[in-house]
C-alpha cells in the first residue's frame, strides 16, 4: 500500500442554533461561520466542570455539566443535547435530548428540547416544553412578490364606490315596463 494517509475526514451534520440552517462540517471543526446567517458557530462539545458565568453558552455539539459544574447564562443552546449532573441556570434550547441527573438543578425561564429525561431528585424551576423542534427556516429569500400584493390591495379598493359619474346614470332608469 503506497498511500501514506487516508485523507477522508468524516463529516458531520450540524444545525445553526441561530437561524436553523443545516449544513455539513468536518468532524474536526471546532467552530465555523454559518453559511446562511454568517454568524460564528461553536461546534465542539462543551464540558463544564466548574462555575461558568457567561452571556450565552451555545454550541452545535453537546453540553456536559459535571457534578460540580454550574452554568449561569442568559441562553443555553445545545445542538446535540445536554447531559447535566450539576447546575444549569438560564433558558435552555436543545435540539437533542436533555438529561437531568438526580443531583442536577435547572433554573430558568424556559426549557425547550426534543426529549427530556428527568431522573429522580432533579430539581426544575421554570417552564418546560417537550417535545420541541427548532422552527425550520423558510427557504432562502427570493424576490418578494411585491406586484401581486399591490394588485390585491387594488382589488379591495374597488369594492368602495368611488366613481360618481356612473351612479346617477343607473338611477335614471329605475322603472321598466
Ligand atoms: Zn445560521
Amino acid at each position: 500500500m503506497a498511500k501514506p494517509k487516508a485523507t477522508t475526514t468524516p463529516r458531520r451534520e450540524i444545525r445553526c442554533y441561530l437561524c436553523g440552517h443545516v449544513f455539513d462540517v468536518s468532524s474536526m471543526t471546532m467552530s465555523v461561520p454559518c453559511p446562511r446567517c454568517n454568524k460564528a458557530l461553536k461546534v465542539e462539545d462543551v464540558h463544564v466542570k466548574t462555575y461558568v458565568p457567561v452571556n450565552d453558552l451555545q454550541t452545535c455539539g453537546k453540553i456536559t455539566v459535571a457534578k460540580n459544574g454550574r452554568v449561569v447564562a442568559r441562553v443555553i443552546r445545545a445542538g446535540e443535547g445536554i447531559d447535566c449532573e450539576g447546575t444549569l441556570e438560564g433558558a435552555i434550547e436543545a435540539d437533542d435530548r436533555v438529561i437531568l441527573n438526580g443531583k442536577s438543578t435547572w433554573k430558568g425561564k424556559t426549557l425547550v428540547t426534543s426529549a427530556l429525561v428527568i431522573e429522580d431528585g432533579a430539581k426544575l424551576h421554570g417552564h418546560v416544553k417537550v417535545p420541541w423542534e427548532r422552527p425550520i427556516p423558510p427557504p432562502t429569500p427570493t424576490t418578494p412578490p411585491s406586484s401581486s400584493s399591490t394588485r390585491a390591495a387594488r382589488s379591495t379598493t374597488e369594492v368602495k364606490p368611488t366613481k360618481d359619474e356612473s351612479t346617477p346614470s343607473h338611477v335614471e332608469s329605475p322603472s321598466m315596463p
